[in-house]
């Protein structure tokens, strides 16, 4: 028969395409595509959030000896447990505990391919028929997608940019009904780089316990802190609403491509567990798939014995670039940035001041081709007119990159009427 003549049954899964539409990726990609290959200066990539490739931007040495010793050892070759293989269970609860006012038990941890991962599971526990999940905006639109794949209905709450971009409790408040599942906190934040306070934080978690919700608090930024403020995990409020903490190892140790998580039940109460949603959860992690087991097993000299020094190393370069760009952003009229950077830079774009310039993506997209800049528009995270600035690159080619973004800002300027 010819292949004509043949109905084909399968089509895509329309589901599939509208929940990645939501993505960075997508954006930043559309944004690259815009680039001009005639420009022989290198691009420099102030867009994403992976600084692994630059040389000074490299993990701890201990980190890669746990990788080594946990392969040489041939004791992690075997299929892994779906929750998480024990060691590792119990090397993550002892090391968010140091920040705790309670102890984290092993059976509180479920090791996951990465933080991303920890919050597909996050997601699609909650998502029964009729649910709904309030998330930030701006935000991280991963949850977005997440939601929308799981058809878990979204309702948005403000982050405040003069206040710090805290959390608009009355909006959340206002927002919530007796389907509401939960509150999402990212913090530090990404995309906006602040870091909540210890006061804000304990409000969060009572207003999750008026509303009988549980908080997932993404906190793959912790301890990546460099402003007044120190990282403060939501699970110190575990006792006040439940809390659902996810993290990895992605962002502080700089090896996003290792591909370990984790989703921990901050419950002392033990809410999640009563509510079965903890069932649930293992009931996900046995129909997916895991991290793999060597790096699993390398997790506790990963973390016991990366030290100090190399956080202080990282943390250093961060504020001195942070700096940096904030000094540099102060001299460019058309953008301004509402407060010093704690965390990523997020910047206001005023297009007011710009001639042929729309909004923040066109000025992204121009930018790229007419500089080889690459920054992220806040549209990719919900807020438009905004500038995500990733200043976790080589300092040289950051004060390269903000000195063109300025010749570019000079060019479209409105010229002066008089
Ligand atoms: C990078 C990032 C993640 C994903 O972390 P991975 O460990 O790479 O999966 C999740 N949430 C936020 C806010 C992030 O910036």
């Amino acid at each position: 028969m010819a292949a004509e003549e043949v109905k084909w049954r399968f089509k895509p899964n329309k589901a599939v395409n509208t929940a990645s539409d939501i993505t960075i990726r997508g954006v930043l990609n559309a944004i690259m595509s815009a680039l001009e290959p005639s420009d022989a200066r290198p691009v420099i990539p102030l867009g994403h959030g992976d600084p692994s490739a630059f040389p000074c931007f490299r993990t701890s040495s201990a980190a890669e000896d746990a990788i080594a010793d946990a392969v040489r050892s041939a004791k992690f070759n075997s299929y892994s447990p779906t929750v998480g293989i024990l060691s590792a269970r119990q090397a993550i609860a002892e090391y968010l505990s140091r920040d705790l006012p309670y102890k984290l038990l092993p059976d509180d941890v479920f090791v996951t391919i990465g933080c991303s991962q920890a919050i597909e599971i996050a997601v699609t526990v909650l998502a029964r028929p009729g649910a709904n999940i309030l998330l930030p905006k701006p935000g991280f639109p991963y949850y977005e997608a997440r939601a929308a794949f799981d058809n878990l209905e979204m309702r948005h709450f403000e982050l405040l940019p003069e206040r710090g971009w805290e959390v608009d409790l009355d909006k959340v408040e206002s927002l919530a009904d007796e389907n509401t599942v939960a509150i999402v906190i990212i913090n530090p934040g990404n995309p906006c780089g602040n870091v909540y306070t210890y006061e804000h934080l304990k409000k969060i978690a009572e207003t999750a316990r008026r509303l009988g919700i549980a908080v997932i608090a993404d906190e793959v930024y912790a301890h990546l802190t460099f402003g007044s403020n120190p990282f403060v995990p939501m699970a110190t409020f575990g006792s006040i609403a439940p809390v659902l903490t996810l993290g990895s190892i992605s962002k502080r140790w700089i090896v996003p491509g290792w591909r370990l998580g984790w989703l921990v039940a901050s419950d002392p109460n033990g809410y999640l567990r009563k509510t079965k949603i903890i069932e649930s959860i293992t009931g996900f992690l046995n129909i997916s798939s895991d991290p793999a087991t060597f790096i699993q097993g390398a997790i506790p000299q990963i973390l016991e014995k990366t030290t100090e020094d190399f956080f202080d190393k990282i943390v250093n370069m961060l504020r001195e670039s942070a700096d940096i760009c904030f000094e540099n952003i102060k001299e460019i009229n058309c953008i301004t940035c509402p407060q010093k950077p704690e965390g990523s830079m997020f910047v206001k774009l005023n297009t007011s001041l710009l001639e042929d310039i729309d909004n923040d993506l066109d000025f992204c997209l121009k930018l790229a081709k007419e500089e080889s800049v690459v920054v992220l528009p806040g549209s990719a995270v919900g807020i438009t007119n905004w500038l995500r600035v990733t200043f976790a690159i080589d300092p040289s080619s950051l004060a390269d990159g903000l000195k063109r973004m300025k010749t570019f800002c000079k060019r479209h300027a409105k010229k002066q009427k008089y």
